[in-house]
């Protein structure tokens, strides 16, 4: 085996990445909401020998010989994420937040089961019963609205569609919500149906290991997330829960729906755990919420509406139905200011979701960056400018400018030795 240099070994690739460097460091402002930038030390977890070996099962009973430092390494993560949710038992091997999900509905409640969960078009995600996903086209799933007046999620109508749908397990947790999720709602509405109770905090698990939302323990049974969005960690799911649910949860995962865990990615969990334990991790949680709420003040500058009239977390999602541009007209308009939003619908929107009346625009990303209230407020404006005023090019040129310069004060990897 011989081992070059991936500059020389593979130019192709080598360039992509080396171009894809340059993308996130000096081309945009990232918004999305659920997207961050990973520290050197993560990646160099993740780019490890980890990934040479096969290591299923878990610590202690695997299925395979030599596993003495994946044990090392998967039990400092599952100890380390117990920790911070203050969860009885973690599994720390799903691929995804999807993946967690599915193993889930799969395995503690079963295809003949009921499962109840958001409405996509009001905040769910496609893995909570959607039927272009697999979680839709497998098992029994009804949905909860969110509220028309309040724009939140409210008992009366949790508990209106659990009457009716009768579920076995409710999912509450969001990708689009900019509100604190009720876990003591939730759990009034499941115990009154007899229901498990799973969160998926896949979009919120950076402020929850924070403190500053609150925990979806001791009311939930289950935790589903993803380690990769407002924690700033590897790729990848998690699953949390109580004692009792233990060994099914880790059923459910392997050999349930999953064979070998992603070791290196396990690796990459754990230092991501390890940094969400700091106290500097807590002041990035709560400098993600006063961003979000400066964001929102510029864009009200320009009156536009928010879902539910703002935003106590790390996402705002603007009602575009009064303007003259739909979500997606929206977010290319961002993209020629080189800002990077996502179209999303909004609760009861009236175009179909390739085009949408909305825009997701999330400050994990910027947050990690070290811009602050007033970047943020700035950036507001200027979302709000160009959203007004799509067409000018002129006006879009300018926002540009001013991004660069943005970036420019806020490196990302460049002090690092990390190119990629
Ligand atoms: C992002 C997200 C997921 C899925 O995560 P993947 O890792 O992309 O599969 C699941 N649930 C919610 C609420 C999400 O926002």
């Amino acid at each position: 085996m011989e081992h070059r240099d991936l500059s020389e070994a593979d130019p192709e690739v080598h360039k992509a990445l080396e171009n894809e460097v340059e993308r996130q460091e000096s081309e945009s402002l990232e918004m999305i909401a659920s997207e961050n930038f990973v520290p050197r030390q993560i990646l160099q977890a993740q780019g490890s020998v980890l990934t040479n070996k096969y290591a299923e099962g878990y610590p202690g009973k695997r299925y395979y010989a030599g596993c003495e430092y994946h044990d090392k390494i998967e039990n400092l993560a599952r100890e380390r994420a117990c920790k911070i949710f203050n969860a009885d038992h973690a599994n720390v091997q799903p691929h995804s937040g999807t993946t967690a999900n599915i193993g889930i509905y799969g395995k503690l409640v079963g295809k003949d089961a009921k499962i109840l969960g958001p409405v996509l078009s009001h905040g769910g995600h496609l893995s909570h019963g959607h039927n272009v996903s697999m979680s839709g086209d497998m098992f029994d799933f009804g949905a909860y609205p969110i509220n028309e007046e309040t724009e939140r999620f409210e008992k009366e109508d949790v508990m209106k569609a659990a009457r009716k749908h009768d579920p076995d397990l409710i999912v509450c947790g969001f990708s689009a919500y900019p509100r604190e999720v009720d876990f003591e709602m939730f759990r009034e509405v499941a115990d009154e149906v007899d229901a498990i109770l799973m969160a998926d905090i896949a979009h919120i698990s950076g402020l929850v290991a924070a403190g500053v939302h609150p925990s979806p323990f001791p009311e939930c049974d289950i935790v589903t997330t993803t380690t990769h969005k407002s924690i700033r960690g590897a790729r990848g799911g998690m699953i949390l829960c109580k004692e009792e649910y233990a060994s099914d949860v880790d059923s459910a995962v392997f050999p349930y729906s999953q064979g070998g865990p992603l070791m290196h990615q396990i690796a990459g969990k754990a230092v991501c755990f390890k940094e969400a334990m700091k106290p500097e991790f807590e002041e990035y949680a709560e400098q993600i919420k006063k961003n979000t709420k400066a964001l929102a003040e510029g864009l009200r500058e320009h009156d536009l509406r928010m879902v539910s009239g703002g935003t106590d977390n790390h996402l705002v999602l603007v009602d575009l139905r009064d303007e003259e541009v739909t979500g997606k007209e929206a977010e290319e308009a961002l993209e020629d200011a080189d800002i990077v939003v996502n179209k999303n619908s909004v609760p009861h929107d009236p175009k179909p979701p390739q085009v949408t009346s909305g825009i997701r625009i999330g400050t994990p990303a910027l947050t990690t960056r070290g811009m602050e209230e007033n970047e943020l407020e700035e950036i507001g404006r200027m979302i709000g400018e160009v959203v007004k005023n799509p067409e000018e090019e002129v006006l879009k040129d300018e926002v540009g400018e001013r991004v660069s310069e943005l970036l420019e004060e806020f490196p990302l990897y460049e002090d690092s030795e990390v190119r990629y």
